[in-house]
């Protein structure tokens, strides 16, 4: 299935979409998959508050879809498969109505580029410059400001243009809460285990003084994960994503329900202010609540909740729909469960690893939100503390807290098959 093209990609945002394509002749449509991939060599910010142009080297010509979004404000310009081999750090500075820029992988065979922008904007103008001689092809792209009521009446009238039949809403919490209390639909053959290693593609997570991210180290550990549960020859394993793309956060938890998955493990890695970074330290294992347990637990929360943001897709609502008694129900004993599952993890991991003052913890995090499968999201530790970024990094330490949070997960899935 392909992630994002109609589901989130253009049913969620693409109401908005503006489609705008160079004069006919100099477009490549990248339709070949074979194709080699065009690459980003660089890219800059030019002009000031009045005008801000955007320019992306690039290896030779291509399509791409640009479009403005608000809360908060971003222009979004899609692209085929483009790899980006641009300077560490490029996007963090602004300039003009600039804030910041982010690229990466956003679905496979799709790329994006996240401009961030101080306010309300129009695209004024857009293309791409062929290649000539020993200058490369470049895509330009200018920006100015505007209104907040002419910012809206634009979109207003792109979204009569493209308005698409809205999609029925989704009930696969609900139809899989009603199989498992039932019994009918309880998947045949050995347990199922998610693994959902965070961010990817163009959202990294935290990024460590080092220049460590996020994404990386923990899809390294999913991996390492992965290896210790296949071990055990017990049960069957899905990553939500194995290969440095970005995953919108309610697609995660489909992913685990559309496989039937007993238990979902969610990986970060967290990291807080240069105040506290000495003396903060250590892993979290976090379940699903309303409400934080604690402050610092809704900060996380909402700091990982915001990679939908990060890519330019809007946060899913929490569904609150249809689901009555019956899901109530459900919901109380997936919450059980992933407690239960929380306490093993704790247990097994502890002397492998440091622990954070609160070792569990809850708050309304987005991947969480399975109605029926027992879901936890763990924090490994701090990239932003240096002991806990060479732990991270170390595959001697990845390899024991594995093999540890591993039998956490064999113990589980014995007491609990069904999850
Ligand atoms: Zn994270």
């Amino acid at each position: 299935m392909n992630l994002l093209s109609s589901r989130y990609g253009y049913f969620l945002i693409g109401v908005w979409l503006v489609f705008q394509l160079v004069g006919g002749a100099s477009v490549v449509l990248a339709k070949d998959q074979n194709a080699p991939s065009t690459v980003a060599k660089d890219a800059r910010l030019g002009g000031d508050a009045a005008r801000t142009r955007f320019v992306a080297d690039l290896s030779k010509t291509t399509d791409y879809r640009i479009f403005t979004l608000s809360d908060p404000y971003r222009v979004i310009i899609d692209l085929p498969n483009v790899s980006f081999k641009l300077p560490q750090g490029l996007g963090n500075r602004g300039k003009g109505l600039v804030s910041a820029f982010r690229y990466g992988l956003f679905a496979p065979g799709k790329s994006r580029i996240v401009i961030d922008v101080v306010g309300p904007v129009h695209v004024e103008q857009s293309f791409v410059l062929k290649a000539k001689g020993n200058t490369p092809a470049k895509l330009v792209v200018d920006i100015v400001p505007t209104d907040v009521a002419n910012f809206e009446r634009r979109q207003r009238e792109l979204y009569q243009k493209r308005q698409k039949k809205p999609k029925a809403v989704e009930k696969t919490s609900l139809d899989k809460a009603i199989q498992r209390l039932t019994k009918t639909g309880k998947p045949k053959g050995r347990p199922r285990i998610v693994i959902d290693p965070g961010h990817g593609g163009l959202d990294p997570g935290a990024v460590s003084v080092r220049g460590s991210k996020e994404k990386d180290i923990v899809l390294a550990f999913a991996k390492v994960l992965n290896t210790e549960l296949k071990r055990l020859k017990r049960y069957d394993i899905k990553l939500t994503r194995s290969v440095d793309v970005f995953v919108p956060l309610q697609e995660r938890v489909k992913i685990a329900e559309n496989y039937n998955a007993a238990l979902f493990i969610s990986l970060h890695a967290d990291s807080i202010s240069r105040r506290l970074a000495s003396r903060t330290r250590g892993a979290t294992i976090y379940t699903l609540s309303k409400e934080g347990s604690d402050k610092e637990a809704e900060a996380i929360a909402k700091k990982e909740n915001s990679s939908n943001i990060l890519a330019g897709l809007d946060l899913p609502p929490e569904s609150s729909e249809v689901g009555g008694i019956l899901l109530d129900l459900t919901m109380r004993e997936t919450k059980n469960q992933s407690l239960k599952f929380a306490e093993y993890a704790v247990e097994r991991m502890s002397g492998k690893t440091k622990f954070n003052n609160n070792r569990m913890r809850s708050a309304n995090f987005v991947v969480l939100r399975s109605a029926v499968i027992p879901s936890v999201l763990i924090e490994l530790g701090y990239l932003s503390n240096s002991k806990d970024e060479k732990l991270l990094r170390s595959k001697k330490w990845q390899r024991s807290l594995a093999k540890a949070l591993a039998k956490a997960v064999d113990k589980f899935l014995q007491d609990n098959p069904g999850g």
